[in-house]
């Protein structure tokens, strides 16, 4: 088996090698700014040279290179070993610009992709509502269109960063005659409204990252619709592809596991480092097994997407992947940190590693939720056993998987 990218590839592997070492980390001037700035300095950069925002066409901010999934990977292996600044993370640049870009209407590209990628305007995601969370279909959110207005009614549920986002991407139904799937639409709207109300819900980690949100006559202009009035189930697939691709990758896997054996290293068993223990020896080689497994599926996704091909079933093996390894790597680090792992947030005055302990505390909290977010492992078990491996449907289950 050849994993190789081939001379050519390689060859631009060098190029971009000699970009970082020209840019990143940037001048002794430039690094005096705050990080942020830093960043957005290094990504004009990138972005001129056609290493970021790829597939992003000139006119709204992007690099307009063609479509090459390996140029890709390797600008993400090689600015990932340099800690560069990669595309700015969040759920606008993920979820929506990719949705925009394949089926949003050409004034709705110009108004919003430039401002989301630069981080200028933010975004959350209004799916889930109580009772409609893997059956995302049944939601009951009503939008009516009132003259040139929608006007939507109902609740969400587990919206990530309302409170600090400035507009939403939506689900809500606007044909309630027409059957579950075929009554959707998929609409944008400012946050900034007083028709709605974000009240925020905390989580077992102490932050409140995720809230309900209530809508009470909230307005939306009829043209923020992507995609056709009805259609708003197909445009949704089009944005969770991109959130699963986006949990999935296997660069995050690698980098729990170098963590964790950093962590081992750090820790002491019976007065000798956790590293030499041989049962965490063990552990953190089962787990490598795993993050190699993943990493080659990785490579067959990869495979798959330069062919031009569906990825398949692959894509979604990868976020269960991904997850699965993230919540093992977190438990293992609960086990090295030993009591340690009881702290809670806030105990500073313990020193640098407590600091680090409150990271993996923190890690392993949060992997739970992401094994939810975006349609949870079971889901995705059932899927994969029912539509990937042919298998009978779940008998446990009363109806089939949506999410
Ligand atoms: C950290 C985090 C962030 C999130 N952010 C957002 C966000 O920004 N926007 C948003 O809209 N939503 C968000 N969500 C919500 C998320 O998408 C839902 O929680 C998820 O889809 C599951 O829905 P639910 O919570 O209603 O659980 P339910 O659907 O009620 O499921 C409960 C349990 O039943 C199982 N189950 C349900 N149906 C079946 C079936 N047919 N077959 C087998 N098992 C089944 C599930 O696997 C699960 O274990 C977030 C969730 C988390 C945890």
């Amino acid at each position: 088996m050849d994993l190789s990218y081939g001379s050519e590839m390689e060859g631009f592997r060098e190029e971009v090698q000699a970009f970082l070492e020209a840019n990143w980390p940037l001048g002794d001037e430039e690094k005096e700014l705050p990080f942020e700035k830093q960043a957005a300095v290094f990504r004009e950069r990138a972005i001129e040279q056609g290493y970021l925002y790829r597939n992003i066409p000139k006119t709204y901010g992007g690099s307009e290179q063609a479509p090459d999934v390996l140029k890709a990977q390797i600008i993400r292996e090689e600015f990932g070993r340099k800690w560069a600044p990669q595309e700015a993370r969040g759920i606008g640049t993920m979820m929506l610009v990719p949705t925009l870009l394949e089926r949003g209407e050409e004034w709705q590209k110009e108004k919003f992709v430039r401002p989301t990628i630069t981080g200028e305007i933010t975004w959350c995601q209004g799916y889930s509502e109580p009772g409609s969370g893997s059956d995302l279909a049944s939601l009951k959110t009503k939008g009516e269109l009132q003259g040139d207005e929608w006007v939507i009614n109902g609740q969400k549920i587990w919206t990530s960063g309302a409170h600090v986002s400035d507009f939403m991407f939506c689900l809500v139904r606007t044909e309630p005659e027409a059957s579950k799937h075929a009554g959707i639409s998929y609409l944008l709207l400012d946050m900034k409204q007083p028709g709605i109300e974000v009240r925020p819900l905390r989580m077992m980690t102490g932050s409140a990252d995720f809230n309900e949100v209530f809508f009470n006559d909230a307005r939306t202009p009829a043209e923020w619709i992507v995609g056709k009035r009805g259609e708003g189930w197909l445009v949704s697939r089009t944005t969770l592809k991109h959130e699963r691709n986006s949990i999935g990758a296997a660069q995050q896997t690698r980098v729990a596991l170098k963590g964790l054996i950093e962590l081992a290293r750090k820790s002491e068993i019976a007065g000798r480092p956790a590293l030499e223990d041989s049962s965490i020896r063990q552990r953190l080689a089962e787990l490598e097994g795993y993050v190699k497994a993943h990493q080659y599926s990785g490579y067959r996704q990869l495979t798959k997407d330069a062919k031009g091909e569906d990825a398949g079933m692959i894509a979604m093996m990868m976020k269960l992947f991904s997850t699965e390894i993230g919540h093992k790597s977190a438990g293992l680090s609960m086990d090295l940190l030993s009591e340690e792992g009881l702290l809670s947030a806030g105990n500073a005055e313990l020193g640098v590693r407590a600091k680090d302990s409150q990271g993996w505390i923190a890690r392993y909290m949060y992997s739970l939720g992401i094994a939810v977010a975006g349609g949870t492992a079971n889901i995705q078990r059932n899927v994969i056993a029912e539509r990937g491996l042919g298998l009978p449907r779940d008998a446990a289950a009363n109806r089939s998987p949506e999410r």
